[in-house]
């Protein structure tokens, strides 16, 4: 995917290198905010607490949406997909005649915390409701890649584009008919089907090389649940599955990769 000199999405928490310490911290500015407070307290004979309860904020406005601190291509990379993605959403909301609000992307390592309680780096990405956050720890893609087998920066671009497919259901309403396990699957194939409408946009604005779209596809293949059923040494049980198999998955992705309509990607009929 072409995406060196494009522009890079603000709407970016960066929490890396936090120390995990982005969990349940009263004051937004980490352990050396606290350290600081604590020496001003001493140094004016002011009472800590009067400061906190003054200078406290909720845990997500504690960083603020700065955009990738650190300018490594990785994290560079990712917020140049989140801006591919506003642009195709927020066209694609228009045309509905919709406004369209941009989710924010929370880069963690470890473990941070969530509207949907502590996230963790071991759960893989997820999108929260609540607070409308993607939370994303790069080190994910190290596992797509070594463990999973799906190198390549559009399979990283598709896991992204997933996870704002669940943005995307949560404007639309989708996320509330959750009901049954099968229900979870069909919102899981719609996310899909949803990344792959971004992919057919990303298409037309010329930023695709040859070998990306099979990249994505790899990518949903990948994690397909039957794959990481097999993979962890169970049998395979569908009614387990709550993403799709690995057929589904590339059938829904290549879906909304072909027509660029979200009136295809209806998982539900
Ligand atoms: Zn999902």
């Amino acid at each position: 995917m072409q995406w060196q000199g494009r522009r890079e999405s603000g709407n970016i928490e960066d929490r890396r290198g936090m120390g995990g310490m982005g969990v349940g911290l009263p004051v937004g500015g980490g352990v050396g905010g606290l350290v600081l407070l604590l020496l001003f307290s001493w140094l004016t004979g002011t009472n800590p607490l009067d400061l906190i309860s003054t200078t406290s904020a909720p845990q997500d406005q504690s960083v603020g949406t700065t955009g990738v601190r650190d300018k490594d291509p990785q994290a560079q990379f990712i917020a140049v997909v989140l801006a591919d993605n506003e642009d195709t959403w927020r066209d694609v909301f228009s045309k509905r005649r919709q406004a369209y609000m941009p989710p924010v992307l929370v880069l963690f390592d470890g473990a941070t915390q969530s509207g949907c309680g502590v996230g963790r780096s071991e759960v893989g990405p997820f999108y929260c409701p609540a607070d409308r956050k993607v939370y994303l720890d790069l080190s994910f893609f190290r596992e797509l890649d070594q463990r999973f087998g799906a190198p390549g920066d559009f399979a990283q671009a598709y896991v992204v584009a997933h996870e704002l497919g669940h943005h995307i259901q949560n404007l639309m309403g989708t996320t509330d008919r959750v009901r049954s396990n099968e229900d979870s699957v069909r919102v899981e194939l719609q996310a899909d089907c949803y990344a792959g409408v971004w992919g057919h946009y990303a298409a037309q604005r010329n930023v695709l090389e040859p070998g990306d779209a099979e990249e994505g596809l790899a990518a949903a293949s990948a994690v397909g649940d039957d794959r990481l059923q097999e993979m962890s040494g169970r049998a395979v049980n569908p009614d387990s599955f709550t993403h799709g198999s690995s057929q589904q998955r590339m059938e829904w992705f290549t879906r909304g990769f072909r027509s660029g309509n979200v009136s295809d990607c209806d998982t539900f009929r």
